[in-house]
């Protein structure tokens, strides 16, 4: 069963790169909003006549914390109708109709294996909820791979915190990948990044999430290098 629309208010919106803003969003209705990390709630935004045309989803970026607080990172697309309202015609306190949690794209029971976060631009979000919880909650993992690609220093979501994650979660280790600007850091495309550290095919779980091309991609690259289907989760945005 699909869950109950609720009511949610903006409680902060920020800019944190050139193209996409954080929102905080309180669900008043609740005390605790209960999700797993990785799954997304859908808005309905007052942009169409059509209820169906006015959905649009959104990862939960933060993890679970007891609170009734969302964090959600949304990237704005020229022409896009939703991201339009959402960054054009929405301040902070307004009201928004909103429903979740809902989604599959979810940390596995164990994670007795290593696990390859894959992601780029927003696409990040779930997986950044995932990271916390598993920090939060000291979940016992192997190895962790975040490999994030984008187009730009200035594009780069949550750098400093997964930087200072590296420090302080044993076994994990993040890579931002860049395919527009030259620095010190790991220049052209996340395809390539997993094909090499895993090129001896170690056991492995590979999650990928966002624009249908890149993540349509990894699925056939890493199929290609031999890993079966059940070990590649993916969750598209469009
Ligand atoms: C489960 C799920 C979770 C999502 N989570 C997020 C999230 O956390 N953050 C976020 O920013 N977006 C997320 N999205 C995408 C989001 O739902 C919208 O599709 C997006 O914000 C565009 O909406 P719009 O109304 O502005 O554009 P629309 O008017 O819907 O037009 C945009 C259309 O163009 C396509 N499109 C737009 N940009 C690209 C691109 N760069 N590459 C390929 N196709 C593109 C989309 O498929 C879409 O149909 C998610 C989508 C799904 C299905």
């Amino acid at each position: 069963m699909l869950p109950v629309w609720q009511t949610g208010i903006i409680r902060e919106i920020t800019q944190v790169t050139p193209n996409t803003r954080r929102f905080l969003i309180e669900i008043p209705g609740v005390e605790n909003f209960e999700f797993q990390p990785g799954q997304f709630v859908t808005l309905d935004l007052p942009i169409s006549e059509q209820r169906s045309k006015r959905w649009r989803s959104y990862s939960i970026a933060s993890a679970p914390n007891g609170t009734n607080m969302l964090e959600l990172v949304i990237v704005y697309m020229p022409g896009g109708a939703g991201t339009n309202f959402l960054f054009h015609s929405l301040n902070v306190g307004d009201k928004l109709t909103l429903r979740g949690p809902m989604g599959t794209l979810t940390l596995p029971k164990t994670l007795d294996k290593d696990l390859y976060f894959i992601c780029t631009g927003t696409g990040i979000a779930p997986f950044h909820s995932m990271l916390q919880y598993i920090f939060a909650h000291n979940i016992p993992h192997q190895k962790i791979f975040m490999i994030f690609g984008t187009r730009k220093r200035e594009d780069l979501l949550y750098p400093d915190e997964l930087k200072a994650l590296e420090e302080k979660m044993p076994g994990f280790t993040y890579i931002p990948v860049l395919s527009r600007e030259d620095w010190d850091g790991r220049k052209g495309y996340v395809h390539a990044v997993y094909e090499e550290l895993c090129a001896g095919l170690p056991p492995a779980i590979f999650m990928l999430c966002g624009w249908n091309k890149m993540v349509d991609e990894g699925v056939e690259r890493l199929k290609a290098m031999g890993y079966h289907k059940n070990d590649i989760i993916a969750e598209l945005y469009g």
